[in-house]
Order: structure tokens, then sequence, then C-alpha cells
């Protein structure tokens, strides 16, 4: 197989969480350019417009509404496309939230708490969900959206829940893809900057979603565990 056949997606099944913009949407075309059929999760249909007009490049992309933090909405997600014959082979963490500027003496319990159910839950729901499939078919790749902010603590702003789930993201990656490598399926994460980098400018979602490509890919089809930053150098110091 060529080098360019191996991030080629053709037959792929990608389920993209948040698809619907901004980083989760540049994933969306990215996978779909490659081939794949696309299944954004979004929680509102006006969400997901933008992806599904992509649907006039000829690319393949279905809407299912749904809140990551529902596990049995997630089940239902992953049963629905097993049963019509095309589970899941690729499922791209994206949907998260952030917060910063609160001082973690003046964080209340719903703001941590729904930190963590919507970027941890959410996580493990989707990954439990749709890689059940995957573990029975014995291939797949899971690629979730950590963050810089997951390696280093970013300053001046404090923000220590969005920090926290996100550094918690990264050993959740590690810890299914220890798990699930037996079966075939590759579990990586990539960890973006979102401020500006020592290359002196600000990341863009495209150039995450090329990373998030990759790793979904055949190409990385030796990387498992993997927690690849595409930062430009930030975490570098
Ligand atoms: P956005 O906030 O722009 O988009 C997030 C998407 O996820 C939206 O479509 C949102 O939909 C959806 N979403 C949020 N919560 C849920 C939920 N509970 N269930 C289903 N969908 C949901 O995020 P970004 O594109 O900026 O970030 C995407 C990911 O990348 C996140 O995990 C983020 O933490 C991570 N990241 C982002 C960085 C950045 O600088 N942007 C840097 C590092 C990491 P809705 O309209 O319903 O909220």
């Amino acid at each position: 197989m060529s080098y360019q056949e191996k991030f080629r997606l053709h037959g792929e099944r990608a389920v993209v969480t948040g698809g619907g913009r901004a980083i989760g949407l540049c994933c969306v075309e990215a996978l779909a350019e490659a081939g794949a059929a696309i299944v954004v999760i979004e929680r509102g249909e006006a969400d997901a417009q933008e992806a599904l007009a992509l649907r006039n490049r000829g690319y393949e992309i279905e809407l299912r509404i749904g809140d990551v933090t529902d596990s049995a909405r997630m089940e239902a997600i992953a049963t629905e496309l097993a049963d019509d014959g095309r589970p899941a082979t690729i499922l791209v963490n994206n949907a998260g939230i952030g917060q910063s500027g609160i001082p973690s003496q003046d964080v209340t319990d719903a703001d941590w708490l729904r930190m963590m159910d919507v970027n941890i839950n959410g996580v493990f729901w989707c990954s439990r969900a749709f890689g059940r499939h995957m573990v029975a078919a014995r291939r797949g790749a899971i690629v979730n959206l950590g963050s810089m902010s997951g390696i280093i603590c970013n300053r001046p702003q404090p923000q220590t829940p969005y920090n926290v789930s996100k550094a918690a993201v990264h050993h959740l990656t590690r810890s299914m893809a220890a798990e699930w490598a037996e079966y075939g399926v590759r579990v990586n994460a990539v960890a973006p900057t979102y401020i500006e980098t020592p290359m002196g400018r600000m990341g863009t979602p495209e150039e995450v979603a090329s990373a998030v490509l990759f790793l979904a890919s055949g190409a990385a089809s030796l990387m498992t565990g993997t927690i690849v930053n595409v930062d430009g150098g930030f975490t570098c110091w």
C-alpha cells in the first residue's frame, strides 16, 4: 500500500462529537475528504447545518442528535449504527467545554461537575459505547481532543477544572489504549494550544484536524496511547 493510500478512509464510518463547528467541523471535513462516512453528534439540529452542508461536495454526512453526557443516548446511537450493518470504526471525541478565569476558591460545585461531566464522562461514555463495537470487530481508531492545558498550567488565567479534565482525557487515552491494543483498537489524543504559540501565531482548527486525520488513519497504525502536541512548540518551555 502506498503512503498516500494509508491516509484514505474509504469504507470507514467516523463519529465526530460536537462536529458542527470549529475544530469538530474541520475534523468532519478532513475525515470526509479522506473518504469516511461521517456521523455528527450535536445537541441541536441548528448546530450541525455547516457540517450537513458539506454534503454538497458529495460527502456522506449524517446527524444524530444527542448530548455526550447522556450515556444511554450514546449507547443507543452506537447500537443503531451497528444494527444497520456499519458500526463506527473511527470516533473523534471532540465535544468539550472550556471555562477559565475563575480562581479555584471561587469554583462552584456546579462549575466543577459540569466540566467533568462533559469533558471526562462524555469522552468515556462515547468511547465505551462506540469502542465496544470496535473491540468486537477487532479494529478501530479513537482520537480524543485533549489540550496542552492537560500538560502545563496556563498563566495568568486560573482554570483548574479545565486543566484537570484534559489531564484526565490524556490518561483515559493511555489507559484505554493499553486495554484495547490486543483488539486492534487504537486510542490516541491531540493536545492543541489555544493561545499564541512560540511560532508567533494562533493555531488554527485545520491544523488540529490534520493531526486528527493522521491518527485516525492507517498511516498511524503503530501509534496508540500517544498524546500528540499540536501547539507550535508552546510546551517546550
Ligand atoms: P467549540 O466550543 O467551538 O465547539 C464544541 C462543539 O461541541 C460545539 O459544536 C458544541 O455544541 C459541542 N458540544 C459541547 N458540549 C456538548 C455536549 N455535551 N454534547 C454534544 N456536543 C457538545 O469547541 P472547540 O472547537 O474550540 O474545541 C473542541 C475541542 O477541542 C474541545 O474538547 C476543546 O476542549 C478542545 N480544545 C480546544 C482548544 C481551542 O483553543 N479551541 C484548545 C485545546 C483543546 P453546542 O453548540 O451544543 O455547545
